[in-house]
């Protein structure tokens, strides 16, 4: 159903869901061991990586440990918006997030909190090519590029990429902090042991 090009898009909503899973698992690996999330565009990297060296630079190390909400249902239909080449989809999941910040010596902060993770993902509409001159930088070596070029061989690093390589790709994730899980858990269990 088309609404000005918006519309709540029931189709591909498994693939949506895998890639959305790979993504968070990906994150969670950079925060982790540094690993570099492959389907995060290069704005995203550049972020990451960004907060990291600032973190080095007053001596500290975060750690994001992204888990499933126990209990709530994780299901909604991505919400989608499509023009002529891509559709952008937002994917929006209730997460438990704890985040923790240490120093060389001991741990000076840890949080656990009920998240809703939003991540903006961008796929090819079906049966669309985008013309060859489209801007992207090479996911391997992060050099500005165009999608003919990156198919043909990336001229820094030279790594040759296929459509369904280059596709999908998170264009951009929002953590909303919905409280703190902690603190609820107390609060239960407050309640059941009066
Ligand atoms: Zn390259």
């Amino acid at each position: 159903m088309d609404n000005f090009g918006l519309n709540t898009d029931f189709s591909n909503e498994d693939e949506k869901k895998q890639y959305y899973l790979r993504f968070i698992k990906q994150l969670s690996d950079w925060y982790s061991n540094g690993k570099t999330p492959e389907l995060a565009i290069e704005d995203i990297r550049f972020s990451l990586e960004l907060q990291k060296q600032k973190l080095q630079s007053l001596g500290l190390d975060m750690q994001l440990q992204i888990q499933k909400q126990e209990g709530k249902s994780n299901d909604s239909a991505p919400l989608s918006y499509a023009d002529n080449v891509f559709v952008n989809s937002i994917c929006a999941k209730n997460k438990r997030i704890t985040t923790s910040i240490r120093n060389s010596q001991k741990e000076l902060y840890s949080r656990t909190a009920d998240c809703m993770m939003t991540v903006i993902m961008q796929n090819l509409k079906q049966g669309c090519v985008p013309t060859p001159d489209t801007a992207m930088c090479c996911p391997h070596c992060g050099a500005p590029s165009t999608l003919g070029r990156l198919e043909s061989g990336c001229e820094f690093c030279n790594t040759k990429f296929l459509m369904d390589e280059l596709y999908p790709r998170i264009m951009y994730f929002f953590i909303n902090d919905l409280g703190d899980a902690d603190f609820d858990q107390k609060k239960l269990k407050n309640h059941i042991v009066h």
